[in-house]
């Protein structure tokens, strides 16, 4: 199932495309949120798809794309999770997961403009792919547990100011994460029974040249051990956003300029969909 939210800023309505129709979820659930998650939600979507009761969104086509996730509780996120951009970083490959955090306030539409944050010279893109948490997941007993934890799997980019992030933080990289609009998500949701998770293609492109070109196959840990190890540090709740790592061709690798006001970045992982953001 492919469930998204459409409208303003702050006015989203949820819904579920069947093909490219997207039906109205408002009879169904007030958002895609936590009491969505927990009480059932997509098994009543996918009955009403069957029966074929759900009515239309009137004028989706045109509408705005919202983040396909409420504001979630949590953004987690796993740093050098790719061998590959783990060198391109001047790091070894982490022999745990390596997590910092977002605030959950940086979540946005796929499309959005994003400000290029003052004093910034270093905005920096990172496509990955986004699990979002279905099942509370606290001490998970093995990895076997993970997905049934897993509402589903979205596209974001995780951006960064590098320097934000390695030279005025401390040492810990979230102020360099957690700038306004830097978690473009969507364009929509895909649920775990229709997506072969560990074999995705990740792609970005800044004004049209390419940049990463990976598979979620070359990640160091994979989503099933991801949510099993974090459980065993945190109360992962539904809703929450655990963004999975990024692959090598990010410009903190020194091959690639940093993004600018004007510059377009494209992001894609075939069955996520596709986002284009312009910076402002
Ligand atoms: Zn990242």
């Amino acid at each position: 199932m492919r469930l998204g939210r459409l409208g303003p800023i702050g006015a989203e309505v949820p819904v579920v495309w069947q093909g490219d129709e997207a039906h109205d979820l408002r009879e169904v659930t007030t958002d895609l949120d936590a009491a969505f998650w927990t009480s059932g939600g997509p098994d009543v979507v996918r009955r009403r798809l069957e029966t074929g009761d759900l009515p239309l969104l009137d004028g989706a086509e045109g509408m705005r794309i919202g983040a396909p996730i409420a504001r979630p509780g949590a953004v987690v996120c796993v740093g050098l999770n790719y061998a590959a951009h783990a060198a391109e970083s001047g790091a070894p490959p982490p022999k745990q997961p390596v997590i910092f955090l977002k605030t959950p306030n940086t979540v946005g539409g796929p499309n959005d403009d994003v400000r290029i944050p003052p004093r910034s010279n270093k905005t920096d893109w990172e496509v990955e792919l986004g699990v979002v948490i279905g099942r509370p997941a606290s001490y998970l007993g093995s990895p076997d547990e993970s997905i049934g934890c897993v509402a589903g799997f979205v596209l974001t980019n995780d951006l960064s100011e590098r320097t934000f992030q390695l030279e005025e933080s401390g040492g810990q990289w979230s102020k360099g994460k957690c700038c306004p609009g830097f978690t473009p998500t969507g364009p929509w949701l895909v649920t775990p029974d229709e997506l072969d998770h560990g074999s995705l293609a990740l792609r970005s492109w800044v004004n049209g040249e390419p940049r990463q070109d990976s598979s979620t196959a070359d990640m160091v840990f994979g989503v099933e051990h991801l949510v099993w190890n974090l459980s065993q540090y945190l109360a992962l709740e539904p809703g929450d956003l655990l963004l999975t790592g990024t692959p090598e061709g990010v410009g903190l690798s020194g091959r690639f300029p940093y993004l600018h006001a004007g510059d377009v970045c494209e992001l894609e992982i075939p069955g996520l969909g596709r986002q284009r953001q312009t910076f402002v």
